[in-house]
Order: structure tokens, then sequence, then C-alpha cells
């Protein structure tokens, strides 16, 4: 076999054996078939796509480049959630100690934040001394004593996947679902699941601009895990607005440690339980999502899920001290406010822009290598649908320089549309799959 008589195939819409896919992927891990040429095939996949049948090779050819965890004696069933990124998402903090507290392993292997998306591994990085680049054996031993870990994605798990992202972002081949869908379900069965919950992102603070589009990505996603074995399911949810009330690092676990604590805005609690309960009906701990439901309550209610967060901290290197006050998390100095000059109502938003915000107070990354200031950020005090009168502030900006402060209150302006009636906010949740 050769590699340009591949490429050749998929630009002209021919249909890949599994042998040809898995000798490209296995050369491409190998070094034998170069990073041009998989850029190559990935412009061809952009164009042309991947059958069902192929999608699922290629994607255990990823799966296969690097370790798969091997679980199989943990003390409970092992069930992840993946979510394909937003603004103010930190439902992970949420529902993983959630779900360990019920009776499930639970092991997070999490991105960072790229572009107007904030990352769970930066945001757990606030807790100062806490570490998510473990070992897998430790990892293993964590998720086991503790019901959960969250870690970053090492050089084991999936590395032709890491490689291949990083050509698609320079070659303009981010944006093609079976790309996306490969990358994301080759890492997280990397973990050694049975089961899966997939929160997939719909409007303008997400990757999936159109519910049509996430749809089509859910499908193949949900595809894919159920041949290889895995119970996967999606929740359709809406990144119309952000989620919650505040987006940057140390302020967005400040507000996951307040659902914990059994307060924090509506919107999050009715997300992280709804993927805790689906989490708990995957690994068979419940019959229906209602049951799930009531046991994430029941978790929250009783303390338990803010225990074993504290015990993933501190099993973390993370001073545990900042769960019970959060107020020792960094925090920037310079607060600004946003207000209103007219009583209206707040009548969408631009959810992308309000993440670029927060990125360019230094929340988030413009490239991969940028450095992340954990204590920057902003809350939303108003939500879409809420009343806004003068005086009182819309939104407050914490920022490092009193400049940084006042380009993101206007930033923040242009991204929040006004009206004079009240219009009510799309639903948070979409649909399921
Ligand atoms: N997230 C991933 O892990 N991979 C993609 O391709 C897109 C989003």
């Amino acid at each position: 076999m050769r590699a340009p008589e591949l490429i050749r195939k998929k630009r002209d819409g021919e249909v890949l054996s599994p042998d040809e896919i898995r000798f490209f992927l296995d050369g491409f891990t190998a070094g034998t078939i170069a990073d041009y040429q998989m850029a190559a095939m990935a412009m061809a996949i952009y164009f042309q796509g991947l059958s069902d049948d192929e999608l699922a090779v290629w994607t255990d050819a990823m799966l296969h480049s690097g370790e798969v965890l091997d679980l199989s004696d943990a003390p409970g069933p092992r069930v992840d959630k993946h979510s394909t990124g937003g603004v103010g998402d930190k439902t992970s903090f949420i529902l993983a100690p959630i779900a360990a507290a019920a009776g499930l392993c639970v092991p997070m292997v999490s991105g960072r934040g790229l572009g107007h998306t904030g990352g769970t591994l930066d945001k757990l990085e606030a807790i100062p001394g806490l570490t998510v680049s473990l070992d897998l054996d430790r990892f293993k031993r964590l998720v086991y004593d503790n019901g959960c870990a969250i870690i970053g994605q090492t050089g084991e798990i999936a590395p032709a996947d890491k490689r291949l992202y990083a050509l698609r972002d320079v070659t303009a081949t981010v944006r093609c679902i079976p790309l996306i869908a490969s990358s994301i379900m080759s890492k997280k069965l990397a973990e050694g699941l049975s089961g899966l919950i997939l929160d997939v992102k719909v409007g303008s603070g997400a990757f999936m601009r159109s519910e049509a589009a996430a749809r089509e990505l859910s499908r193949k996603m949900v595809g894919i895990g159920q041949r290889m074995g895995v119970h996967t399911r999606v929740i359709l949810s809406s990144m119309e607005q952000p989620l919650g009330q505040t987006v940057g690092n140390a302020i967005e676990l400040v507000e996951a440690i307040e659902v914990l604590r059994g307060g924090g805005p509506a919107d999050l609690v009715e997300l992280s339980c709804t993927l805790a309960g689906e989490m708990m009906v995957a690994g068979g701990l419940v019959p229906t999502l209602a049951a799930g439901l009531a046991r994430a309550a029941a978790m929250i209610a009783s303390g338990a899920a803010l225990e074993r967060f504290a015990r993933m901290v501190a099993a973390q290197g993370g001073d545990v001290r900042c769960v019970e006050d959060p107020s020792r998390l960094p925090r920037a100095p310079v607060e600004a406010h946003l207000f209103v000059d007219r009583p209206a109502f707040v009548a969408g938003f631009d959810c992308e822009a309000v993440g670029m915000v927060g990125m360019r107070l230094g929340a988030g990354r413009a490239r991969a290598d940028d450095a992340i200031d954990h204590g920057v950020g902003l809350r939303l005090h108003a939500r879409w649908g809420d009343a806004v009168e003068p005086g009182t502030p819309v939104a407050t900006v914490y920022a490092r320089t009193a400049e940084a402060a006042e380009t993101a209150v206007k930033g923040l302006r242009a991204a929040i549309t006004l009206s004079a009636e009240r219009c009510p906010p799309p639903p948070l949740i979409l649909g399921e799959l």
C-alpha cells in the first residue's frame, strides 16, 4: 500500500478498506507517514467524509495508537462525561464528585481552553498546588480510591489524535464532523469506560452553531460508542448564553463549589444534575433519569459530593482549604462594572464574544502555548430574560489593570443584546440522543 494512493482514493470519494485505514493511521503513529500526507488526508476527509464503517475503524486505530486503560477491576461502573466545549462550562467539577459519591468511577481525561472556550484543566489548576499531570497508574489508583480524578491528555493516551489535532488546527480542518467525532471518541474510549455521556453544545458559544450539525455529530459519536460496546448517550444543550454566571478560571470553580454546597445558578444546577443522572443510568445505578436526578440532589444535600470534591483536590496535591473557603482562590485586583443607561431586558448574548472577553482578560489562550491568569474573569449578574436598570451592575469584570477592565466592559456591552420587551431565554436542554 502507498500513502499517496490512499489519499487519492479518499480525495475522489472512494471508500477506504479497514486495512487501508489501519495502514495509514499506524504509519502516521510510527512516523512512516509524514505530517503533510496526514494533512492532505484530513482535507480529503473534510470534503468527502467517512462512512460509518470507515469512521469506526479510523477511531479504533486512533484509540489504539496509545494506551487503553484497563479499569476492569474498578470498584464501580466506569462512566465519564465529555462536553464539546463552551463558555462558563464548569459542570465537570460538580458532576464528577456527585457521580463518585453515588458509586461510579469517573476517570476524567480533560482538555485545556483554546480561543473563546475555557478548559477544565486550567480551571482546576487555579487551586494552588493541584496537579493534573499524573501517570496512568497513579490516575487509576486515585479513581479507585476516591471515585474520580481529572488529568490532562498524557502522551500515552491517543497520541495520534494529539498530533492530528495540531495538524488540523493549522490546515483549516478542525470543523469536520467525522474528524471531531473520532478525535473525541478515541480519547474518551481510551479511558476504558463502560458508559459515556456527551454534552453536545449548540449555539453562538459552541463549536456547532446549528442544532442540525450538533445532531449529526451526536449521531456519529453515539454510533462509534455503540459499535465499541460502550453505553453512549448525548444531551444536546444550549450555548446561546454562558452557563452559570461566571466566566474565568478560579471564579468558575467558586461557582461550582457553590453548587456543591446546595446553591448556585439554576441552569448550572440543572445541566450538572442531568448529566450526573444520565451517568448513573449509564452505569446501571438507577433505572431512570428521574431517579438519577433525585440521587444527584441527595448527594449534594448530604454534603457527600462536596466531600468527594475535597478528597479529589487533596489527592491531586491541591490546597484543600480553598474548597472550605473559596475566597482563598486567586482574584484579580481591579473590578469594573457594566451599567445600562435605561431600563431594559437582556434579550440575548453573543456567547462567543463573551468568551473572547474572558480570553483577552487573560483567562484563556489565543495560542496553545499562551499562559493563563487564573484570577481574572467576569460575572454576569443578569441573564437572558432578566430586567436590568441604571445603577445596578449588569456584569462585573475582574482584571489586572484598569485599561484591561475598561476594554472588557466595552466588549461585554457589545456582546449583550438589550430590548424594551422581555423575551424568554431558549431552553437549556434541547434534546437527547
Ligand atoms: N474536541 C476534540 O477533542 N477534538 C476535536 O476535533 C474537536 C473538539
